[in-house]
């Protein structure tokens, strides 16, 4: 590196440093968001914490002063006694141990008003840091429908730290707390729960301990053991076997010199929070029936809740396979007309054909799906931000335990029927690692929009039209969702009896009070869903597709026939190479190359066979003559390809098996390993491979 370029990271790393860090910290649902989004615009990014997936979003505000200030959104929690990696990272980041980012300068935490109480807990850990912390008191507005009373100041008396009163959503209190924020002498809380004298001193002997052990920093203050000892998979804190070990004696220590440590801790919280209240908040006697209370009469009664949810995800489907049509089709045309446009200016050769057949419309087949991931997202974001989300949670709280999965489960599984990827992004509203990785594991089950140009071919060549009522085809696709679904409700159990078997899953379901939603946040959500999926999922399409064609067009022949061109390529001899797997399914080498090619999309098989059977079906929604091309392919022998059989065979196929490159990349990525999305290769293709060829060897035996 030259001296020049030297001496410039030096000084992004000291401007870095000398510009004050600001974490945002309160419980979920707190508003953290809104007011980072409020504070910082669209000077943010999104990142995930280093060995975890855990989202890291950063953003950049300016002073009173015009001085730069560095934001982080910090995830929602009930306490610092981390039970998920979310809240384990959210202690790490302030206790300074979270590997990449340096310890705040200052807090910002936030309090929901219209629950005090319950916010307050946090909030007096976190004061216990002793970093320079503000308070916010959010949603002001809604604790006064219910007619209570905060006294701001006295609030801030006897915490002894600044306290900015706020309502959010309509940016009321934000020029107060950026000028709290701004000023560099924010007085250290002084606040603090006193320990018990037992506890305290056993503590103090695990934190020597501890620390020659190497679990914790030597100059750590009592807190730290107190939150590593308390928390129950310390695997969070990011210490290895031995140190476990020690760990576990500590505690069974600590729970023998004094049972039930852990309650009494708890118990002594509430009362200083209870304490605090006293003279702070006042409550009228009878509050008046709110808006919460009325509307989930409706909307979590039995049956009434019922049909709500039903329409509700009936909008939701309605706009994902039928307004988004149009979005989609636009997309469609305009990447056509860029391949056409290419065309027109280049010669034909192989660059031509590597930029058309390979790039344009391999990404093409990609980004058509945006319109689609856009709509899911806005409307997460909207059943988020409402509150509705978790009564949809809560209502399907009892179908979901069947199989072991929690209501969280339901939205991302049920995303995941447009396309896997944004229903395994949207499993990060699921607060249990376990169900998030069973829910992650099991989600490429549900039949996604990829899947249905395969279906709608394979249904329509497997039995003549007028034979077949479309009634009747719409049955036998309905059958195939059906599948799916069960698949994924099948393996969901399976897991759970098996790989995660006693693996705790705390479930705190939450049930917010409903607000207007806030469409900026919504709207930003979307944009960062997007991008992520364009750029990682793009990337890996982009390389695949370029792979694809190689294989499909090299090593040239001289041959004028396609399918002999194509039977000497890589492909082609890839298909024979699988052809003695897929035989006994009842698929020939030239099904295989579909197959394989699938996984790079599987709507590619589609246009694979197309290659395949040499049709002119250039217009990919013309599937016509394809169809037809499909019915009358023959053995050299005479005998059909496609009969019956070997269509349902192959749709049994594409209903279980993982052909999708995007959604391993998507896995690796949520999962931060290769050895889930190679496990869910295995095990979906395995089972696919299994129902097959059952189905066709038993159909073969009775004559079909
Ligand atoms: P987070 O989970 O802490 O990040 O919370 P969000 O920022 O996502 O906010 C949760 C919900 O509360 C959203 O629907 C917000 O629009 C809403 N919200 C935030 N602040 C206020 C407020 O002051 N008043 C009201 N009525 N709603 C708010
Ligand atoms: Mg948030």
């Amino acid at each position: 590196m030259s001296n020049g370029a030297l001496r410039e990271v030096e000084q992004a790393a000291s401007a870095d440093k000398s510009t004050p860090l600001i974490a945002i910290v309160g419980n979920p649902n707190s508003g953290k968001t809104t007011i980072f989004n409020l504070l910082t615009g669209l000077r943010q990014k999104v990142a995930n914490y280093p060995g975890v997936t855990v989202e890291k979003k950063e953003g950049e505000c300016f002073s009173q002063h015009g001085k730069k200030l560095r934001l982080i959104d910090l995830p929602g929690a009930y306490s610092l006694n981390a039970r998920s990696p979310d809240e384990a990272v959210l202690r790490d980041v302030l206790l300074g141990r979270q590997a990449g980012t340096r310890r705040p300068d200052r807090v910002i935490c936030i309090l929901d008003s219209s629950n005090l109480e319950r916010n307050l807990y946090l909030a007096t850990q976190v004061l216990e840091l002793g970093l320079p912390t503000v308070l916010v008191l959010n949603m002001l507005d809604v604790a006064a429908t219910r007619e209570w009373r905060i006294d701001v100041k006295a609030f801030s008396e006897k915490l002894g730290v600044p306290v900015v009163p706020m309502q959010a959503t309509s940016g009321k209190g934000l020029l107060e707390l950026k000028i709290a924020i701004s000023r560099d002498d924010i007085p250290p809380p002084h606040a603090h729960m006193p320990l018990p004298a037992a506890i305290r001193n056993d503590l103090m002997n695990s934190r020597d301990d501890l620390a020659t052990a190497g679990a914790i920093h030597p100059q750590a203050s009592l807190l730290e053991p107190l939150y590593l000892l308390s928390d129950h998979d310390p695997s969070h804190y990011g210490i290895d076997g031995a140190q476990m070990q020690r760990i576990q004696s500590h505690r069974q220590a600590l729970e023998k010199s004094f049972p039930g440590w852990e309650e009494q801790l708890v118990n002594d919280r509430y009362a200083a929070v209870e304490a605090i209240c006293k003279g702070v908040l006042q409550r009228p006697d009878k509050e008046p029936a709110n808006l919460t209370q009325k509307l989930d009469r409706v909307l979590l009664h039995p049956i009434w809740g019922g049909v709500c949810l039903t329409l509700v995800l009936g909008a939701l489907f309605y706009f994902i396979f039928s307004v988004a049509e149009g979005p989609m089709g636009w997309i469609e045309e305009t990447f056509a007309a860029l391949g056409n446009w290419i065309k027109t200016w280049m010669a034909p050769g192989d660059l031509r054909d590597l930029l058309v057949d390979g790039i344009v419309s391999g990404v093409s087949g990609v980004v058509i799906f945006l319109p689609q991931i856009l709509i899911l997202f806005f409307f997460i974001g909207l059943m988020e931000d409402t509150g509705y989300m978790s009564r949809i949670a809560f209502i399907m709280d009892r179908l979901m335990s069947v199989v072991g999965l929690n209501g969280k489960s339901f939205l991302p599984l049920l995303g995941s029927y447009a396309c896997a990827i944004p229903g395994i992004m949207a499993t990060r509203t699921i607060d249990s690692p376990k169900d998030r990785l069973i829910t992650i594991l099991v989600a490429p089950f549900a039949s996604c929009s990829a899947r249905l140009p395969v279906y709608t071919l394979l249904i329509a060549a497997m039995v003549p039209n007028d034979q077949m009522s479309a009634w009747v085809k719409a049955a036998f696709l309905l059958g195939l969702y059906a599948l799916g679904t069960f698949g994924a409700f099948f393996f969901a159990w399976i897991f759970n009896k098996s790989i995660m078997r006693g693996v705790a899953s705390p479930m705190i379901l939450e049930m917010p009070t409903y607000k207007l939603p806030g469409l900026r946040s919504i709207l930003l959500q979307m944009w960062q869903r997007a991008k992520l999926f364009l750029r990682r999922a793009g990337t890996v399409i982009l390389g695949l597709s370029i792979l694809i064609w190689f294989a499909s067009t090299y090593p040239k022949t001289s041959s004028e026939d396609p399918t002999e061109r194509l039977e000497h390529s890589f492909a082609g001899m890839a298909g024979h190479l699988i052809e003695p797997v897929i035989r006994p399914l009842g698929y020939d080498w030239k099904i295989g190359i579909g197959l394989i090619g699938s996984f790079a999309a599987r709507e590619v098989f589609v246009s694979t066979m197309s290659v395949v059977y040499a049709v002119e079906a250039e217009d990919d929604e013309d599937l016509t003559p394809l169809r037809d091309r499909v019915r009358e392919e023959k053995y050299p022998d005479g005998r059909l390809v496609f009969t019956p059989l070997v269509c349902l065979s192959l749709l049994i196929f594409y209903v279980f098996a993982m052909q999708c490159v995007s959604t391993l990349a998507i896995v690796k990525r949520e999962t931060n390993s290769w050895r889930w999305p190679m496990f869910q290769l295995g095990y979906m293709t395995g089972f696919a491979w299994l129902l097959s060829f059952i189905v066709y060897q038993v159909g073969s035996v009775m004559g079909y």
